[in-house]
């Protein structure tokens, strides 16, 4: 297995940790041999928990975690940096809405899936605190795919379903895109053909949704990310993205590809106001939840 070098003492721990996961071990493995280098620094100016950069190879971490802490989250980090390696994902901030939403959840949600196994294994092995961490930004997902490793049904396909039922999560990332969609913004309006990326659920499922061994998990659900309630979103939602669209047109006579008219708008229990006894519960978790991506 080729290990990955560095001074970086807590790196090196957290590597250590994350090794006891049958998970962790290949996806680390699958990393340091695509050339990817991890580093840890100061995050607070880039106001992000860790991040994954696709061209420039990086995995950036904070420097100021304990090595447990650390080693969550490297895992959910490394199953960024191998769904880049599996394909283009770069659909991301596509001129089409539909895409990029169903890019950056698709993406999210097989990430946090994998953060889930791979707290699991090392709570097996007496390594505790990846599955607090888990637990505090993705209960969902994590007793999803720990109820599935008890029944022998597949973790995968529990795991990624589960996100999906996280109204905290799903708006986190809605909200992540929109401002990635403005900040990019000049980029978009310079080389408006860079970002005419079309993606369909099967596209995207195919390239993303890999299990350890490289098959995937939603074969029989390739037409997944289309479904309204994955691809869905609240009508407060679509508020934000049709005022940023029709000031961009209005400024920069920029029309998107495909807008939000194709994907499903939740009107009444929408995403933002899940029904009152949902609300307290969702509460609870928001204050035990960090920003992180
Ligand atoms: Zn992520």
């Amino acid at each position: 297995m080729p290990q990955y070098k560095t001074d970086d003492k807590n790196l090196q721990k957290a590597m250590w940790i994350l090794n006891h996961s049958k998970t962790g071990r290949s996806l680390l493995s699958k990393a340091v041999k695509s050339g990817y280098q991890i580093i840890c620094e100061d995050l607070t100016a880039k106001n992000i928990g860790a991040g994954c950069h696709p061209r420039k190879k990086i995995i950036l971490l904070p420097d100021n975690n304990k090595p447990e802490v650390l080693a969550f989250k490297l895992s959910h980090e490394l199953a960024h940096a191998e769904q880049i390696m599996k394909g283009t994902v770069f659909s991301y901030v596509a001129n089409d809405t539909k895409t990029s939403i169903m890019t950056s959840r698709c993406m999210e949600a097989d990430a946090v899936t994998k953060h889930s196994i791979i707290a699991c294994e090392l709570k097996d092995k007496g390594y505790n605190e990846p599955y607090e961490e888990a637990k505090a930004i993705s209960p969902e997902s994590l007793y999803a795919v720990e109820k599935s490793i008890k029944d022998k049904s597949n973790p995968y396909v529990a795991g990624f379903k589960a996100w999906f039922t996280s109204s905290f999560l799903v708006n986190f990332y809605d909200k992540q895109h929109a401002a990635l969609l403005s900040r990019l913004s000049e980029e978009i309006i310079a080389q408006p053909d860079a970002f005419k990326r079309k993606r369909s659920s099967k596209s995207l499922v195919k390239s993303i949704c890999r299990d350890n061994n490289g098959k995937c998990y939603l074969q029989d659900s390739l037409d997944i990310m289309e479904r309204p309630l994955y691809v869905g979103i609240s009508s407060r939602h679509a508020q934000i993205l049709n005022a940023f669209f029709a000031n961009r047109e209005e400024e920069h006579g920029i029309k998107c590809d495909q807008h939000i008219e194709n994907i499903a708008v939740f009107e009444n229990h929408d995403r933002e106001n899940p029904p009152a006894k949902e609300k307290n519960k969702l509460i609870s978790k928001l204050k035990t939840r960090r920003d992180y991506r």
